[in-house]
């Protein structure tokens, strides 16, 4: 089934609800990168979190969350778009790592203390960008307090991810409760406690919850705002990566054009790669002296 996000806002409570579904896209993501589980675990949940935080940007505007932790999977880094295109890769995708409870992928552990950035690309000259320090690194507990911490938004969010033993993605998915400022102590309370009832997500998704079946489970009245295809989706392309290799400039390219015959270029963000052949480079370097 397509992976898709819901956008709602309560009808008598003062509160911002997000939730999608992301099983195709973090199955997407493991395939391109070959993440353990833990690594699957800790990217999926960062992937579904940047979807989520990306509801309020516009058109081509780019959100970037960075989490760089000393544990071993070092730096994950997802950017998304409030189109539902999403994209991101984790250092270490291939770290292994025991159960510390039955059933439990241990992604704090993984991820381990550190800082958690976003940036927000709106256009401007210089972008946004707000930190705060890692909480648990289970990072739905570090996403929700960034946005207490840097953009005073009281939020709560769950993420899940479910990987078979066969390390295949069974199920993804995320909500996201936001109180609006005129909010009273005991909606707080009310939703607070309603949040924290909620199963798992991954379970939700698993047993074929859509997006607006897990909002359901908050039991408050809603009205969706916007629904949305979601995907795992790079913007990189060949054009994009010669310009990087031509920014190299004409000695380190005729390095690379001597030593190696060709240049064999690999995206961070979705594992593709691009391959210059001999006579590509050539051209490259032709076209390079002539500006230079
Ligand atoms: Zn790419």
């Amino acid at each position: 089934m397509q992976n898709y996000l819901v956008r709602a806002v309560g009808k008598n409570d003062p509160v911002r609800i997000v939730a999608v579904t992301s099983t195709g896209i973090v199955e997407e993501a493991r395939r391109r990168h070959g993440t353990s589980p833990v690594a699957s675990a800790a990217l999926g949940r960062t992937l579904t979190a940047g979807l989520m935080l990306a509801t309020e940007m516009k058109g081509e505007d780019l959100l970037t969350i960075r989490i760089l932790g000393d544990g071993p999977l070092g730096a994950i880094v997802v950017t998304a778009d409030g189109k539902g295109r999403v994209r991101g890769y984790v250092q270490n995708p291939s770290v292994y790592l025991p159960s510390e409870k039955k059933g439990k992928l241990p992604v704090g552990t993984a991820v381990g203390k550190g800082m958690l950035y976003v940036s927000k690309d709106l256009g401007l000259k210089t972008p946004f960008v707000g930190s705060c320090e890692l909480v648990s690194g289970e990072i739905a507990e570090d996403v929700a307090y960034y946005l207490y911490h840097s953009e005073q938004i009281p939020s709560a969010l769950a993420l899940g991810v479910l990987v078979e033993t066969d390390e295949h993605i069974r199920s993804a998915g995320g909500i996201m409760v936001q109180v609006l400022g005129d909010a009273d102590e005991e909606t707080k309370e009310k939703l607070s406690q309603r949040f924290t009832s909620l199963q798992a997500i991954s379970g939700m998704v698993d047993q074929g919850y859509k997006p607006e079946d897990i909002i359901k489970e908050l039991k408050i009245d809603f009205e969706i705002l916007d629904i949305y295809p979601v995907a795992f989706e790079c913007r990189c392309t060949k054009q994009k990566v010669e310009e990087t290799l031509v920014s190299l400039g004409v000695k380190e390219l005729e390095d690379i054009l001597a030593k190696e015959g060709q240049a064999e270029v690999r995206c961070h963000f979705c594992g593709e790669n691009y391959i210059f052949t001999r006579e590509e480079l050539a051209n490259l370097l032709k076209e390079l002296k002539k500006t230079e």
